[in-house]
């Protein structure tokens, strides 16, 4: 099997990348370990930034999310049973964020390369990645049963934390920075419409909390036709902070909607409607940077080169924009011959990786409460939120970080 760019997994990053080339008239072939309903069903990531909605829509991908997608112009702080909304668009010239789910952004990825676009083999697993010092770099991979080779001119790692491209890398040249936190993020599904119509994110003594929601399943609206579904129509997302290695199975729901309950309280009187909970699970929290994120014809993007703690919701951004950044590197490799942007890449990414990362740190230092936390730590962490909410200049800062930096 040949082709120009051989992409290793069929997450947001190489099912995206695909259409970019698709578009941009360069094949390719995607090779996914995993079958198309697991691909499909994996709870993730929820936010996409204004660049994010912008990609999509450029990509002739964001049909049905501008359809089902619910636009969010601001996040609600809360902190000491006190609430504080930051409006975005306001504080960044017009910019917001959309709530639509990582599993329907492949959805309708997966269905437009299926239609459209170059192969994509599920329950393909790449084995390795060779040659990637010279010309011809090749994938070996295992497909029904028998291994096969994918000849490429460039290989593209958008296999994830645990993919085998970032091992290509010979060692010597990889650089790792990492930090792992103390503890993990319990979410879970429930079919009940969220009790708040925007984001909440709350401080509490006893750890951090968050509301957030998902649109509802596509058949249980087959003829709307207008832009974004009514909120009551969404179902409840939420998140307790929990000690890190925590199972899921070790909360009862009923302990769950009260712990949620009680961080997530205010003086005003605000209520929780529970519901049956859908599902249950722990992530873990880390932030991790590979550098660098291309090595000769390998390239790394999403998070087979850097992680993010949820909590500013950047990892799948943060994959929308590396595969941008490759996308129109080669487009104008191929348009020109020059190499420049090619040999840019890594620099060019780690840049806006690195923002992230950061905004990612403090938004998480700033919510959560660590196990070994002081009086002092507290007083701090109210102080910083303080500031948030009578300090335009922070309050700008933290719109302008959420909605997403920009794209070189
Ligand atoms: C449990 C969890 C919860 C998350 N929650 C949030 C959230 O709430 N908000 C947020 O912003 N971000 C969240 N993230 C992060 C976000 O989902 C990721 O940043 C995003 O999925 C990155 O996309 P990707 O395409 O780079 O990687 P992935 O989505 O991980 O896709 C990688 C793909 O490669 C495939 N693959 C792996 N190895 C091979 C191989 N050898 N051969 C072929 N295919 C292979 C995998 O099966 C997978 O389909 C979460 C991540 C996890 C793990």
């Amino acid at each position: 099997m040949r082709t120009t760019v051989g992409i290793i997994g069929a997450g947001p990053a190489g099912l995206l990348l695909a259409r970019l080339l698709h578009n941009a008239g360069i094949d390719s072939v995607v090779l996914e370990a995993r079958d198309r309903a697991y691909v499909e069903r994996r709870q993730r990531a929820g936010i996409l930034e204004q660049g994010s909605v912008d990609v999509l829509r450029a990509a002739g991908a964001g049909e049905r999310m501008d359809r089902e997608g619910l636009r969010h112009d601001g996040i609600e702080l809360r902190f000491a049973r006190r609430r504080h909304r930051v409006d975005f668009p306001t504080l960044t010239g017009g910019r917001s964020v959309m709530v639509y789910a990582q599993t329907e952004v492949c959805k309708d990825l997966i269905a437009l390369q299926l239609k459209e676009g170059g192969p994509l083999l599920f329950e393909a697993e790449a084995l390795a990645v060779e040659g990637v010092d010279g010309h011809s770099p090749r994938v070996r991979f295992r497909h029904e049963g028998s291994e096969d080779v994918l000849e490429c001119e460039y290989v593209v790692g958008c296999d994830g934390f645990w993919g085998v491209s970032r091992k290509a890398v010979p060692a010597g040249l990889s650089r790792v920075f990492e930090y792992t936190y103390p503890f993990g993020w319990l979410g879970v599904l429930a079919d009940v419409a969220p009790s708040h119509d925007e984001l909440v994110y709350a401080r509490h003594d006893r750890g951090f909390a968050l509301l957030s929601m998902r649109p509802p399943a596509t058949r249980h609206h087959p003829s709307k036709e207008v832009a974004s579904l009514p909120i009551e129509s969404f179902v409840s997302r939420l998140y307790l902070q929990v000690p890190a290695g925590t199972d899921a199975e070790e909360w009862a729901d009923e302990e769950i909607w009260d712990e949620l309950e009680r961080r997530l309280e205010t003086a005003d009187g605000w209520t929780l409607a529970r519901g049956p909970i859908t599902s249950k699970s722990v992530t873990p929290m880390r932030s991790y940077v590979h550098e660098p994120m291309r090595h000769g014809r390998l390239f790394l993007a999403g998070d087979a080169a850097h992680i993010v703690p949820p909590t500013g919701a950047k990892g799948l951004n943060l994959a929308v924009g590396d595969v941008v950044t490759f996308a129109r590197a080669l487009t104008h490799q191929q348009e020109t011959g020059s190499d420049d942007l090619l040999d840019a890449y890594s620099e060019t990414c780690l840049r806006r990786v690195w923002q992230a990362e950061r905004f990612s740190y403090e938004m998480t230092t700033l919510l959560h409460r660590a196990p070994d936390a002081t009086p002092f730590d507290d007083r701090m962490q109210l102080a910083r939120l303080e500031r948030l909410t009578t300090s335009r200049a922070a309050e700008t800062d933290l719109a302008d970080g959420y909605t997403g930096f920009p794209l070189e």
